[in-house]
């Protein structure tokens, strides 16, 4: 059966799984849904002996229902290639008693690549398949690793452009410097003077910009969003999930049925909310347990059932996940509203007019398979150095912040399930803050002899996309005012 996807603002015709794919968002400015979660067909055993793009195959025909097989194992093949430097594609590994779910083994070395390696393909194929002869323009807004992960993924990609913004104070230095160095003549750069959220909504505004799509197709352009509310970054998330889940029952790790918790280093909730729809989809999953930094508003949201993003932004270690505005989120919403779009509606209008919104007690009762969670600076840095010492394992900043969270919830219930953690970037990307959580020597040296300390006290190789950087020539350096988003689109576009 044809897998259509809704709008969660409204009840606007559904359209196909490619056509999603090509909007990104749908017209009245809400989020695609699928028309139900589909349970996995093939049994876990099964799954358990299949390859990394074997399986990603399996979850991702049950949603892209408008892709031939051939079309879809195309892509598959060239996102899941050798752009990773191990055949596992995402290693799970035991430290400490968890597992280190490894999501950082792409091209740019943090979580993005997993799904970002692949939307390439499918908006490419969605656009054939709905025979688009536009142009196609990625807008994205990024907090630090979307941005490199999109224009790694987009760049010289044929019948495609991309543009990204990212908070000029807002991303670290090896962040802002993959970047900058960006080739492709399809790509371009721009710094913003204020945050990530500013960048967000700036980006949503020209989305939402009827009179701006008009002069673009007068052009030959049309927008296409690769930030995490597009369904194609959503779905092959979930692939992770079910091969995590299916790794430990390979190994002997859980018995058929056993229920393992996944803790998520949360941001904009898409990698979260893929652990969620891997569970409806039939992976036996006991907690949800989703990790902020000290911008918490999910972990009050999970405990009061209010969203209130009426509070100081704060840049933490983990930029990104500050996030103020946790856009997927609003699916989960839908689903919890009973896949009430009125009730959705509502609830998003009064973010945007008011920064707040509340759940009903019925809605909460729903969101039962969620715990959250937080961990401030000195936590995240203690994680850093405890796991370390204890094991030589040395993990990143984010993947810090779910695993402080999680050792505090281990110790504070009696649930002993076992434990995946997704570690969402590799140290190598925030190395200055990971070397200054192990020791206070390394705080104050030069990035990248701080990335030679790193490989030296880890044990493990420098990535060949940190070594990249190091000597590549910076060919971006625009910056413009969060007003001046638009109208540096128009120029860069000559429209
Ligand atoms: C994007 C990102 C996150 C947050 O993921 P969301 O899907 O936005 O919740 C966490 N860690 C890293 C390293 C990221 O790049």
């Amino acid at each position: 059966m044809e897998m259509m996807y809704r709008s969660t603002r409204s009840d606007q015709e559904p359209v196909t799984a490619s056509q999603a794919i090509l909007k990104g968002l749908a017209d009245d400015g809400g989020l695609f849904v699928p028309s139900g979660i589909p349970k996995l067909e093939m049994p876990l055993e099964k799954l358990a002996q299949m390859s990394y793009r074997e399986m990603a195959y399996e979850v991702m025909r049950l949603f892209f229902t408008d892709f031939t097989e051939e079309e879809l194992k195309n892509c598959i093949s060239r996102a899941y290639d050798d752009k990773f430097d191990t055949e596992e594609i995402a290693p799970l590994v035991e430290k400490d008693g968890v597992y280190y779910l490894e999501l950082f083994h792409g091209a740019t070395i943090a979580f993005k690549d997993m799904a970002l390696s692949i939307l390439p393909h499918l908006l490419t194929t969605s656009a054939k398949k709905n025979h688009i002869t536009n142009e196609i323009v990625i807008l994205t807004a990024t907090s630090g690793d979307t941005g490199k992960a999109a224009l790694a993924g987009f760049a010289d990609v044929e019948g495609t452009r991309i543009i990204v913004f990212y908070p000029k104070n807002g991303v670290s230095a090896i962040q802002e410097r993959q970047m900058v160095t960006q080739k492709g003549a399809n790509t371009k750069v721009v710094g913003i003077t204020g945050n990530f959220d500013d960048a967000q909504s700036g980006v949503k505004a020209m989305f939402n910009n009827k009179e701006l799509a008009e002069v673009m197709a007068g052009k030959g352009y049309q927008f296409s969003s690769a930030n995490s509310i597009n369904i194609g970054r959503l779905v092959p998330q979930v692939v992770y999930y079910v091969y995590a889940y299916t790794r430990l029952l390979g190994r002997g790790a859980v018995q058929m049925g056993e229920r393992v918790n996944f803790v998520v280093p949360t941001g904009n909730f898409g990698n979260i909310l893929a652990a969620y729809y891997a569970k409806n989809m039939g992976i036996p999953v006991g907690k949800l347990i989703c990790a902020s930094n000290e911008n918490k508003v999910l972990y009050d949201f999970f405990e009061t059932g209010v969203y209130d993003r009426n509070r100081e932004f704060i840049l933490t270690t983990s930029p990104s996940m500050d996030i103020l505005i946790s856009s997927n989120l609003e699916r989960l919403v839908y689903q919890i509203a009973g896949e009430d779009w009125k009730a959705t509606k509502k609830m998003m209008d009064d973010l945007a007019a008011k920064g707040k919104y509340a759940v009903t007690d019925e809605m909460k009762s729903r969101m039962k398979d969620f715990v959250g969670g937080w961990a401030g600076e000195e936590k995240c840095a203690e994680e850093i150095r405890r796991v370390y010492e204890k094991t030589g394992y040395v993990m990143d900043t984010h993947t810090s912040v779910a695993s402080a969270v999680y050792h505090e919830y281990r110790e504070s219930t009696e649930d002993d399930a076992k434990t995946v953690i997704a570690s969402t970037a590799s140290p190598y990307k925030f190395a200055t803050s990971v070397m200054a959580a192990i020791d206070q020597e390394f705080v104050g040296m030069d990035d990248f002899a701080l990335i030679d300390e790193l490989s030296s006290t880890s044990g493990t190789k420098i990535p060949s996309a940190v070594e990249e950087i190091r000597t590549a020539p910076v060919l971006h350096d625009l910056v413009c005012e969060t007003e001046e988003m638009q109208s540096t689109v128009e120029k860069i576009l000559g429209l």
